[in-house]
Parts: C-alpha cells; sequence; structure tokens
C-alpha cells in the first residue's frame, strides 16, 4: 500500500489531491501484558502494517470520512455536533476513531481555532480485530494528520495521550496508554520501553535481522466475547489487590516481596493475578537488559514464561492462542507468547530467520488438525512509529 495509492483514492473521492498523507503503525507487545493498569512496564514495537489517512483542511465545520476498509461510503458529521453521548453507530461505528480524535482535540483545549473541519481518506493493512491494535493506528494516523495540518505543536507523547482519550471516552474503550504511545513514539530496529507512570520512554535496540532473528506474528483470527468483561473484572481485581497491600499500585511490589505479599492475600485468585503482574514486570526488565546486552535469543524463554503466567495466574488466553505458542516452540522458536488482552487476537514467536517455513507450516498444520480456521501469519521486525508520508 503505497502513499499515492492513498492519495489517489482521496482525489477520486473529494475531487482535489490531499493536502497530505499521514501513517501510523499497530503495534505488538514483545513482553508486559495486562500491566499498564498496574503502572508498570510494557515493550511494545511498531508492526511495519500501518494505516494510512489522507487528508485535507476544511472551513465549514464539517468533518467527512471514508475507508478504503470497510464498506460504508463517505461519513459526514458537524464538528459542532460531536458529542461522545451520541457517537456514530451501526455499521459506520468506526467513524467514531477519527471522530473520537477530533473531539478530543477540541475538547483539550488546543489552540487549533479557526478549526475548520477535515475529508480523511483511511486505508490499511493492519488487521483490524487482530490484537495488533488497528483502532490506536487509525486514532495516532488522523491525530498526526490533524495536529500537522492546523499547526497545533503537540509531543509524541501529547498526541498518544489525545488518541488514547478518543477511545477511552468517545469510543468507550477502557485501553491503557501503551497502544497509542507505541504507534505514536517507536523507532524503526528498537521496542520501546515505557514506564506506565509518568510515561518515561526508552528506545531499546532490537535488530532482529542483524541477529538472523524473525519475530513471527500469527493472528489466531478469534476474539472471543469474554474479553470485555473479563478486563474490566482483572483491572479490579488488580486495583482491590493493590489497596488490600496498602500499596498505591502492584507495581509498587517489588518482585523480592511478592511471596510475602502472596501470604497476606487470602483469596487464591488474587493471588494468582498479584504473581501474574509482579512476575511479568520483572521479565520486563530482564528482557530490556538482555536486547540491550544483545542476547536476543536468550529473551525467548522468558517470553513463554510470560505465556505461562497470563494463561495460568491471569487466565486470559484460550486454546487456539495456547496451540499457537506449543506448536511454535515445538517447531524450534526460541520463545513464544500470547501478546495483547488476551481471548484471542495474536500471538508472537522468536526464531532463527530460516525456520520460518517450518514454523509457519507447523503451527498452520496444528491448526487444520485441530479444526480451527487458518491462522494469518507474518513476519515482522520493529518498524518505524506514525509519520508524514508526503
Ligand atoms: P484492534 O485495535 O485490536 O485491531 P479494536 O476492536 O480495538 O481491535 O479496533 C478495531 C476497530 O477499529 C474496527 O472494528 C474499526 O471500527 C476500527 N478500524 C480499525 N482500522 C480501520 C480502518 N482501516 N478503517 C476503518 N475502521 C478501522
Ligand atoms: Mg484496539
Amino acid at each position: 500500500m503505497t502513499a499515492t495509492r492513498t492519495a489517489d483514492a482521496f482525489r477520486r473521492l473529494y475531487g482535489s489531491a490531499p493536502e497530505g498523507v499521514w501513517a501510523a503503525p499497530g503495534r505488538v507487545n514483545l513482553i508486559g501484558e495486562h500491566t499498564d493498569y498496574n503502572d508498570g512496564f510494557c515493550l511494545p514495537f511498531a508492526l511495519p502494517q500501518r494505516t494510512q489517512v489522507a487528508a485535507s483542511r476544511r472551513t465549514d465545520g464539517m468533518l467527512r470520512l471514508h475507508s478504503a476498509d470497510v464498506p460504508s461510503g463517505v461519513l459526514t458529521l458537524r464538528l459542532a455536533e460531536l458529542d461522545p453521548a451520541r457517537p456514530p453507530q451501526g455499521p459506520d461505528g468506526w467513524a467514531r476513531y477519527p471522530a473520537g480524535v477530533l473531539w478530543a482535540l477540541l475538547d483539550a483545549g488546543l489552540p487549533v481555532s479557526p478549526l475548520g473541519g477535515a475529508d480523511l481518506h483511511v486505508s490499511s493493512d493492519v488487521p483490524a480485530g487482530a490484537g495488533l491494535s488497528s483502532s490506536a493506528a487509525l486514532e495516532v494516523a488522523t491525530a498526526l494528520a490533524l495536529t500537522d495540518l492546523y499547526g497545533i505543536p503537540v509531543t509524541r507523547t501529547e498526541l498518544a495521550a489525545l488518541a488514547r482519550r478518543a477511545e477511552n471516552a468517545y469510543v468507550g474503550v477502557p485501553c491503557g496508554v501503551m497502544d497509542q504511545t507505541a504507534s505514536a513514539c517507536a523507532t524503526a530496529g528498537h521496542a520501546l520501553h515505557l514506564d506506565t507512570r509518568g510515561l518515561a520512554q526508552q528506545h531499546i535496540p532490537f535488530d532482529c535481522a542483524a541477529a538472523g532473528l524473525r519475530l513471527l506474528v500469527i493472528d489466531t483470527r478469534v476474539k472471543h466475547d469474554l474479553a470485555d468483561g473479563a478486563y474490566a473484572e482483572r483491572r479490579a481485581s488488580c486495583h482491590e489487590a493493590a489497596a488490600a497491600l496498602g500499596l498505591p499500585a502492584l507495581r509498587d511490589l517489588p518482585y523480592a516481596d511478592l511471596d510475602a505479599a502472596l501470604a497476606r492475600l487470602g483469596d487464591p485468585v488474587q493471588r494468582r493475578r498479584v504473581r501474574h503482574v509482579v512476575t511479568e514486570n520483572e521479565r520486563v526488565v530482564r528482557v530490556e537488559e538482555l536486547l540491550r546486552a544483545g542476547r536476543l535469543r536468550e529473551a525467548g524463554p522468558l517470553l513463554t514464561e510470560g505465556h505461562a503466567s497470563l494463561r495460568d495466574d491471569y487466565e486470559v488466553s484460550c486454546p487456539e492462542l495456547d496451540l499457537a505458542v506449543a506448536t511454535a516452540e515445538a517447531a524450534g522458536a526460541y520463545g513464544a507468547r500470547m501478546t495483547g488482552g488476551g481471548f484471542g487476537g495474536s500471538a508472537l514467536a522468536l526464531i532463527d530467520a530460516d525456520a520460518e517455513a517450518a514454523v509457519s507450516g507447523a503451527v498452520t498444520q496444528a491448526f487444520a488438525r485441530a479444526g480451527h480456521r487458518p491462522p494469518r501469519i507474518t513476519a515482522a521486525a520493529p518498524a518505524a512509529g506514525a509519520h508524514r508520508l508526503e
């Protein structure tokens, strides 16, 4: 998908060339799952797959939206009527994401006036609903396009915050800050270490190709209905456990004190949830150290340990994810884990570059034997965060 094609489609739709084309990537989290609402650490990287937004300004207070990926024609909204209590619904529900970004910009009281509206055309190769954050890619690409077009001075961290606000307050999804930050701030050849308390970032070298490695992203193509309720339940359970331990957040429980803290919690389920969060934060720190030392292969077993923790202690995996991980490992992966919130979506496997065909083939066969839909498997290398294309 080239910027020229996106610009051409814009011209056919709206009758003139766009003022620019912007892109923001999907993301995969290498390690650090379900830590962001515990003020913990995560280590995502940007995917080569990205969402492009071609855009021009308007002067009449209208927002026109079109996506090549949703058969809904051009949608027209009035800026003055954007209201989080009444976002677009039904098949046009995708419009909530870009409309939410405009709403968040207006609501932030940034120096946006006169923000006269915009024409947008969206085109993406990030699979939607695969746990690779197509929603954040769409929000961040839209936010970058609008702030660039209107000359609104925002840092990348502020851009991510605007995009997240759109998803939390306008779309109504209580996501953490990782997805938008990865899409807005990641750099090619690096993983992004994000401390979700204070939002300090570090770019950690993660050049898989130079090390003869590949990352396989295995989209299981399943999404279980459990996800929303379970997310809210896990979040609540963590916050209750932190309160019971007298801590602001589970991030404040040092790994060395874990056993003593667990002994103070009466509920076995809560103990498992806490153990996942605290050991997962520790795994982020260890993986980061290994990446810094160039010992990429040694991170594999920590990924696999992280999967077991999500499966057994946090209980957010599913049979398809477990099968993808177990099969990838048996076929020679250094490590593998589910990535994203769970109950479907994608798994990640760290493999030798020349093992790609063998591992992909083994996972595809295992899915066929188990009667699952064929997974979608792609090789990824850490790519660039959001940027202007033309
Ligand atoms: P994920 O972020 O894991 O891909 P979500 O459910 O959070 O899954 O977001 C997917 C939703 O985002 C889609 O259902 C759609 O509404 C919107 N979306 C993502 N990419 C696009 C796109 N290219 N065009 C239109 N809508 C999109
Ligand atoms: Mg999403």
